[in-house]
């Protein structure tokens, strides 16, 4: 399993509308697997696999018969703020892009990306520390208003160096723990490994399809699924596979009816959330193929939240969707935690279900 690449791509930073280098890292990675690759107005940058016949070579259209567009979306941008002001003393406000829980928003460690490099800064809400806090600050969740950053730098360097405009993410390095993976951008970084490892298994393989696969990194999923929206109006896909982590409530302190998925148990079929419900004959479908193929899977309904399945479904003149999830424990704060069996097992599913499609 290709953990290098996870690690590359989880500790690239991108918040919504910044994904820059998260599409330059994917660029380099996905050569030869792809026959053409393009960006659009919105940054997702669109890949086409052309139908391959037996031995993997390319399959030339003929007869004006289109084949079968088979979309697979992985957002690129992960949770992170933007800068909103710098203060006479050097301390910098910020706006969350994506949804964070305030309360884990004390004392983060976070990498501050401007035009003149990348800085080192620590997230606090203000407030007294715990020595000098009453009982009722220490009862109190902040509200993102009140977040500011701490660069360390003096005042006048802060205001040269960093402007309205300019973002910032956790800087937590990317962990292997146990059989676990832990880093606070698996939302969606997990995505983005498997449209590159799925579809470099087919090629390794030379796994023969009819269909054309084309893999669309997308951009600002955390703030509304924006750009699976303009991607999936531009392929005008017939299937569309929404891929993203889930929630993993296999843990302490939630009822086990509640969990959503368990980690370790394998890929997650999603069901449904509250943007979009997959088609059932694909879910049927796909599972079947994992049974076939002795994949580890779970079906699994997230009962809030949303995906960029969604879009691929509801654009244009529309698509059969289905979601193809992984299992998350912590989503949204700086520990998100995947089981490597359960990655390997979405890339597995993947490169034998895309094909028979
Ligand atoms: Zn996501």
């Amino acid at each position: 399993m290709n953990v290098d690449l996870l690690k590359r791509l989880c500790e690239t930073p991108g918040v919504p509308g910044r994904e820059e280098r998260v599409r330059g890292l994917i660029e380099k990675e996905i050569k030869g697997l792809f026959d053409e690759v393009s960006t659009d107005a919105l940054g997702n940058l669109i890949c086409r696999r052309h139908p391959r016949g037996k031995g993997g070579k390319v399959v030339k259209a003929s007869g004006g018969k289109r084949p079968q567009r088979v979309l697979l979306l992985c957002h690129m941008d992960q949770i992170g703020f933007y800068v909103r002001g710098v203060d006479d003393k050097g301390f910098i406000r910020v706006v969350n892009a994506g949804g964070f829980d305030t309360r884990n928003l004390f004392s983060r460690r976070m990498t501050l990306v401007t035009d003149s490099g990348d800085y080192p800064a620590a997230l606090n809400p203000g407030g007294r520390p715990v020595h000098i806090a009453s009982e009722a600050d220490k009862a109190k969740i902040p509200d993102v208003k009140e977040l500011f950053l701490d660069t360390g730098m003096p005042a006048d360097q802060v205001k040269k160096k960093v402007k309205i405009g300019d973002y910032c993410v956790y800087s937590d390095p990317f962990v292997e723990l146990g059989e676990k993976c832990m880093s606070p951008a698996m939302d969606n970084r997990v995505a983005c490994w498997l449209g590159i490892e799925a579809v470099r298994q087919i090629e390794r393989e030379k796994t023969a399809h009819a269909c054309e696969i084309i893999v669309a990194f997308t951009t600002q999923e955390e703030v509304g699924l924006r750009g699976a929206k303009t991607s999936s109006s531009i392929v005008d896909c017939d299937i569309g596979i929404g891929i993203d982590v889930t929630l993993s409530c296999d843990t302490p302190g939630v009822p086990e009816d509640e969990k959503v998925t368990e980690q370790g148990k394998g890929v997650g079929l999603h069901i449904m959330d509250s943007s979009f419900i997959s088609d059932y004959r694909l879910i049927d479908d796909m599972e079947q193929c994992a049974k076939r193929n002795r994949i580890a899977h779970q079906r699994t309904i997230l009962m809030r939240g949303g995906q960029d399945g969604a879009a691929a479904q509801q654009t244009g003149r529309g698509a059969r969707a289905v979601g193809v999830v992984v299992g998350t424990r912590y989503i949204h704060t700086t520990t998100e935690m995947i089981h490597k069996r359960d990655l390997s097992a979405a890339r597995d599913l993947l490169a034998a279900w895309v094909p028979t499609l």
